[in-house]
Order: C-alpha cells, then structure tokens, then sequence
C-alpha cells in the first residue's frame, strides 16, 4: 500500500486532530503518500481530498475540533455515494482510507472495506459508546469539561441551597454521566442503561437534606429523556426547588486533555500500522491499556455496555 487517506466523521470530538497528526506522521515515518479528506464521506464524494505532509498536521495536537472538518451525509448510506466516494479514491490512487468516527462512520467504513476498498475504524466520540475499547478519543475532555462545569454549578448551588439537575451529553449511553457523577459526588445519576425510580431520586434527596445537606446535585444523560420533565416531577412530588441546566455543545469543544492526546497518538499510529499489515475492516482499541482490534462487524452488532461496578459505587458512596 503507498497512498492512504484519512477523514473525520460525525460529530467532532476534542482529540481527533490529535489522531489526524499520528496518522499523518506514521504514514510519511512509513513512506507513504496520505491524504486528507476533508467534511467526511462528503469530501469523500465530492473529491475534497488533499496531500499531506508532516507541516500540514503540525501545532494541532492541542487544538479541539478537527482541520479535516467533520460532516454527516445521507449520500454514503447507499450505494450510489459509496460508488462515487470509490471513484474519487481510484482517481487519486488511494489504496486505503482511516475513518475517525463514531458506529456510523463505522458503517460507511464498513461498506467500502466490502467493496474492496480497505478501511480502519478509529473511535472518537465524547460519548465512550463503542464496544471493544475501554476509551473513545475525546471522551476525557468532555468528561474534565463536565466536571469544571459542575464544580462551578455546585458553588451557586450550596448559596442558593438549590437542587441542580444537570444534562450531560452520550446519546444513548450514560458513560459521560456515569463519571462525572462519580467524578463529582453526585446525589443521583440517571443513566439510559439502568434508571432509577423517582422515588429513589427523591428519598436521597431527603436524606441528603436530613444530614443538613444544602444544595444536591443529579446528573441526567441526554438518552434518559427531557431533563425539564425530570425537574418538574422532582418539584411537584417534593416540593424542592429545583433547577436545570443543560451543558449542551461546551462538552464537544476545548483543547484535548493529556490522555486523550496520548490515546488518539497511540490509536492513529495503530491504525497506520494494521493498514500496512493488510488487515482490513477493524477498528483500533484499547483494553486494559493494551492496543487492541476487532472487526467492524463485530463492534456494531454489540452493544456497548456500562460498568455497572461503578454504577453501584456512586450509589453507596452518596448514601
Ligand atoms: P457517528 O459516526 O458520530 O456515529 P453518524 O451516525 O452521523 O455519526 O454517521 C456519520 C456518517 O457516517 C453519516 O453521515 C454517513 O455519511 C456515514 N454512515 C452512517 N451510517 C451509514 C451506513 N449505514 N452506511 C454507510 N455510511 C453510513
């Protein structure tokens, strides 16, 4: 193989410039011609594609977002985009393509490794929501995000002797609320994979009270559902005043922390690597702190799961 290309896909995530720099700087330390493709499958389709060299990923590795611009495109989920992203890679000779992305990129990847055309996953979303590697890149940025986010909500909260519930971004998995509820010694944390009654929500509350607590704290994922019926349903079954904030896209951005830029280094490198070592269709990982791959297939059709050790930790520590 001696030309390579490489985009960023779906949402963006702090880090993925990071692995756009190893990826770059492995491939030239291998001798081969890499290309960037800028917005996606998109850039893909449209021939957006540039050569790179060491200069264009230098003083990147701390920026959040990604230069190669991120896109979503309806185009590549059939056929007919597939074709033409295809021909575009023949045109400019490109014999292999790393997708850093999230199980959607995964399956645009998926499909050109089908039709001939081998790819290699490499996961970067905040949402820590692909199985098969213990971290995504840009998970530990938003995690440190959330974390400096609610620290300064606690202060108001404890003045004001107020009832925070707080939206955390994951889409359907409750890794990012999980953490930071356990980071930051939340009362309660609602998660899509195991949900708490009400009940439960408000009798912690209580007791938290009953000790001459002054403010609580509850962290709900985005996949639970409407933060504000949430709060509404707190006010009226316990009287507590209660107040809501969404963190929204500040959770995306921001300079990558240091072990998302150790991770997406380490992960761009392998990616390089299981590409010049022929394998095809597989995402890179790590597990236990070990590089790990696994097929794309294989990913996707397993869910992604919790830790629910750590889940009954932030219970019994916030009794
Ligand atoms: P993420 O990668 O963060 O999960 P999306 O689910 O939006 O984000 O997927 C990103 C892009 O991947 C889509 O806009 C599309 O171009 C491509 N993609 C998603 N699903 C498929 C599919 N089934 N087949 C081919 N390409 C897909």
């Amino acid at each position: 193989m001696k030309k390579i290309g490489v985009l960023t896909s779906g949402g963006d995530a702090p880090g993925m410039n990071a692995a756009i720099r190893a990826v770059v700087r492995k491939a030239i330390y291998h001798g081969i011609e890499i290309f960037g493709i800028k917005n996606g499958f998109q850039g893909l389709i449209d021939g957006n594609i540039e050569k790179m060299d060491t200069g264009s990923v230098g003083d990147i590795i701390q920026r959040g977002g990604t230069i190669l611009r991120s896109a979503r495109c309806d185009e590549f989920k059939y056929d007919q985009g597939q074709n033409k992203g295809i021909e575009q890679m023949k045109k400019f000779g490109i014999e292999g393509l790393i997708v850093i992305g999230g199980d959607g990129s995964f399956r645009g990847a998926q499909k050109l490794t089908e039709k001939g055309y081998p790819c290699i996953g490499i996961p970067g979303t905040i949402d820590n929501d692909i199985a098969g590697t213990d971290f995504t890149i840009g998970f530990d940025t938003a995690l440190n995000t959330v974390i400096e986010a609610i620290d300064k909500i606690r202060d108001t909260a404890s003045s004001h002797e107020r009832t925070f519930i707080i939206e955390v971004m994951g889409r359907d998995a409750g890794d990012l609320a999980l953490w930071a509820g356990l980071a930051d010694g939340a009362e309660s944390i609602l998660i899509p994979e195991k949900q708490d009654e009400l009940d439960e929500i408000i009798e912690r509350l209580r007791r938290g009270q009953g000790r001459g607590k002054k403010h609580s704290i509850i962290i709900l994922a985005e996949g639970v559902g409407s933060v504000f019926d949430y709060a509404d349903q707190i006010k009226e079954t316990a009287d507590l005043e209660t107040r809501v904030t969404v963190l929204g896209h500040i959770q995306r951005g921001g300079s990558p922390t240091a072990s998302d830029r150790v991770l997406a280094s380490r992960l761009g490198a392998q990616a390089i690597d299981l590409l010049l070592n022929g394998q095809a269709g597989k995402i890179a990982g790590i597990q236990n702190n070990q590089l790990v791959s696994h097929d794309i297939s294989e990913v996707l059709a397993k869910k992604h799961t919790i830790d629910m050790e750590m889940y009954q930790l932030s219970k019994e520590l916030s009794i």
